[in-house]
């Protein structure tokens, strides 16, 4: 996992994305889509932060927000002390070099018709001033670095395996020496034989590069294995936080256990006792009052449909979004 100094390289403040999905006759009002609602965290550099929750949950949102592919309503996102939404033209495009990303579906986010040598040539043709002979170099060394040949960098992304395309896919993320890099659910795309491989491949780059990483994903497991730390997102919100070890041995909210329940257990012999979820995820369009969760949370009580709870530290390190719980001492 970590190689952190303990320095943040991102913090996120106050981060909102509300879009407008419908408006009345003539648009004289507009319905507003909370698809995150007002999040903060901070990932110190060298580590993986993992954010976890349903589909719909605002996670993805996040992601293309850090990624400068979405605009937020309200907040700050601040890279190495930068407000990174305030950025001139020349920082901007830094900023755009620093901040990868390597997304879920390798089919889907490599071009078919390009040779793998263009494919992760293009940023360094785009980004940089090396020459073609430079390029062809570089690539090539990328290419063994995520444990391909170079003479691969000839073929065409449909004569790879998609273990192997998403390491194409992760040389690409690599060639312009990012310091952050968006992982959109690396791995859920493969074979489980070979997800362990690249997970223990963006482990070593990890090490190697000093790479800060943000984790979207939705298996457990993999989050267990590859974060440090892990915020759990429920309608646009964060509703808990800790170090990993903390989250998975002490888990505290309700959608947490809920979640964590709905996982296989590593081993069969393992007591498991699982937690039905009850009816869908709402609509953040028109979300629950109180707390969010409340329609589908088994320890809803008195406060929980008219209050919105705040964040609390029952143990240190560890916050969670609950009435059920207070700050410590
Ligand atoms: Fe459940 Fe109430 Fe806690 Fe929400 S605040 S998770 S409804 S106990």
């Amino acid at each position: 996992m970590s190689t952190s100094n303990g320095n943040p390289l991102l913090q996120i403040k106050g981060l909102k994305k509300h879009f407008a999905v419908a408006s009345s006759l003539f648009g004289r009002s507009k319905t507003w889509l909370k698809a995150v609602d007002g999040i903060d965290l901070e990932i110190e550099e060298g580590t993986t932060y993992g954010l976890v929750g349903e589909s719909g949950c605002g996670k993805t949102t996040t992601a293309k927000m850090v990624l400068l592919l979405e605009e937020p309503t309200e907040g700050e996102i601040v890279f190495d002390g930068m407000n990174a939404l305030d950025l001139n033209k020349e920082d901007r495009r830094v900023y755009k070099a620093s901040v990868q990303a390597v997304f879920q579906d390798p089919w889907a986010s490599l071009n078919p018709r390009m040779r793998v040598s263009g494919i992760i040539g293009e940023p360094l043709e785009v980004n940089s001033t090396m020459t073609k002979g430079e390029i062809k170099s570089r690539v090539e060394g990328l290419l063994v670095e995520v444990g391909l040949q170079p003479a691969q960098a000839n073929l065409f992304p449909h004569e790879f395996s998609g273990g192997q395309r998403q390491r194409i896919g992760v040389a690409r993320a690599l060639a312009l020496n990012p310091r952050l890099i968006v992982l959109d659910e690396p791995v859920s795309a493969l074979d489980v034989s070979i997800r362990a491989q690249i997970m223990n491949l963006l482990e070593d780059l990890q090490e190697e590069h000093k790479l800060t990483y943000l984790m979207i994903a939705h298996h457990l497991a993999t989050v267990r294995y590859m974060c440090d730390k892990v915020g759990v997102m429920y309608l646009g919100r964060i509703v808990e936080e800790a170090e990993t070890e903390e989250l998975f041995d002490n888990p505290l909210h309700p959608y947490t256990k809920a979640l964590m329940s709905a996982a296989l257990p590593s081993h069969p012999d393992i007591e498991h006792e699982e937690i039905i979820l009850t009816g869908e995820v709402p609509s953040p369009v028109d979300p629950p009052s109180g707390c969010h969760f409340h329609p589908r949370c088994m320890q809803a009580f008195e406060p929980c449909a008219g209050t919105s709870p705040v964040i609390t530290h029952p143990v240190a390190g560890h916050k969670v979004v609950c009435h059920l719980f207070s700050d410590e001492g």
